[in-house]
């Protein structure tokens, strides 16, 4: 089928080369109506081409929308995605393996911002998936920025989908903004509550415990800042570690995932340390958070934030929304480290044109 003369090329293994390239083309695709076409999907991954995750969103865009779609099909390295009109209502998008099933969200998200009515929507698939937000990163941390924005959006999780097995579930209700409100987030505040959390399900709590002692360790908390909660077997098995900082006028949330083969220790080691070198940033806006909130951002028609050094992810993603929406994407080295005992801090920084 030909394209239409405004139809945006992408080629997929540009930049960070993975799924947010396409993902992002769908938001961006159903909130400005021009058709999409990407190219070498996802080419810089072990696997490229479309996953189930991918194959979810590609889907779940299409049926909010009644688009044209081209080359929906699971490990397809070519699609093209031309939308109608978006309708807000019910919908419920399965990934149907443990893909993850925020990252769907993720997708459809921006266009029921600005749509007509309220929106109710549940997701299914993976909630607590290595290399993807977990459930309560977009609850405390990417949720709260949105709203801000002037949309409530809520969301409830169900059950918990681990990877591998997923199987998890949540909803979304959007109540939309007429027009997005621009937000900058420049400084985080002082500390208000923080917690790190060993999860389990089907699995022996001391793994929890394990995990929870190692992360005390790197980010020298107190005992009752630090707990275990299990889940019902059904939901397992599965293990994360969460890490959660809320602060006067940002919240993060950190997280890894239990894998076999990688010992309690380690992981909650590991999400310790990404939690502390955040903390000792003194940034409000975390490396995950900064390239998600790039889109938003362009749909209010601006916006700023201080974070740490802009990612791959980051960088691409601000290349394709520029191909989209009239803005500008560019970031500076706001503080430097080497001049002070500090780490670097980084303003990124989404201009209207
Ligand atoms: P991709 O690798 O292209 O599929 O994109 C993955 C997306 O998930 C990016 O927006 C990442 O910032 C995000 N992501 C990965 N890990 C985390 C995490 N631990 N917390 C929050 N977001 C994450």
């Amino acid at each position: 089928m030909r394209d239409e003369a405004n139809t945006v090329t992408l080629d997929g293994s540009e930049g960070e080369g993975g799924g947010q390239m396409l993902r992002s083309s769908l938001s961006l695709s159903l909130v400005t109506g021009t058709p999409v076409r990407v190219v070498n999907v996802r080419a810089g991954r072990a696997k490229p081409g479309l996953l189930r995750q991918h194959l979810t969103a590609l889907r779940a865009a299409a049926e909010l929308s009644g688009a044209r779609v081209e080359g929906a099909e699971l490990g397809s390295r070519e699609v093209l995605f031309a939308p109608g009109a978006v309708t807000p209502g019910a919908y419920t998008f399965r990934v149907g393996t443990a893909g993850s099933a925020t990252l769907v969200m993720q997708t459809v998200l921006p266009a029921l911002l600005r749509a007509d009515g309220p929106s109710t929507v549940a997701f299914e698939g993976g909630t607590h998936n290595p290399m993807a937000p977990p459930y309560e990163f977009i609850a405390r941390a990417f949720v709260p920025v949105i709203n801000r924005m002037g949309p409530t959006v809520a969301c409830a999780l169900e059950r918990a989908g681990f990877y591998p097995a997923g199987g998890g579930r949540f909803t979304m209700t959007v109540a939309p903004a007429k027009e997005l409100a621009r937000v900058e987030l420049m400084e985080r505040g002082a500390v208000r509550e923080r917690s790190v959390v060993a999860r389990v399900a089907g699995l022996s709590e001391g793994i929890a415990k394990r995990e929870l002692a190692a992360a005390r360790e790197v980010l020298g908390w107190e005992r009752e800042e630090a707990r275990v909660e299990v889940l019902p077997r059904e939901q397992g098995p599965g293990n994360v570690v969460l890490v959660t900082v809320a602060c006067e006028h940002a919240t993060e949330v950190f997280a890894r995932v239990g894998e076999k083969g990688r010992s309690a220790e380690a992981v909650g080691a590991a999400v310790a340390q990404e939690a502390a070198a955040w903390m000792a940033a003194e940034v409000p806006v975390g490396e995950h958070l900064a390239d998600q909130l790039l889109l938003p951002m362009a749909l209010s028609g601006g916006g700023r934030f201080v974070t740490t050094e802009p990612t791959l992810h980051t960088t691409t993603n601000a290349r394709v929304i520029e191909r989209f929406l009239p803005v500008a994407i560019g970031w500076e080295l706001s503080r430097s480290g080497s001049s002070s005992h500090h780490s670097n801090q980084w303003t990124v920084t989404v201009r209207g044109r």
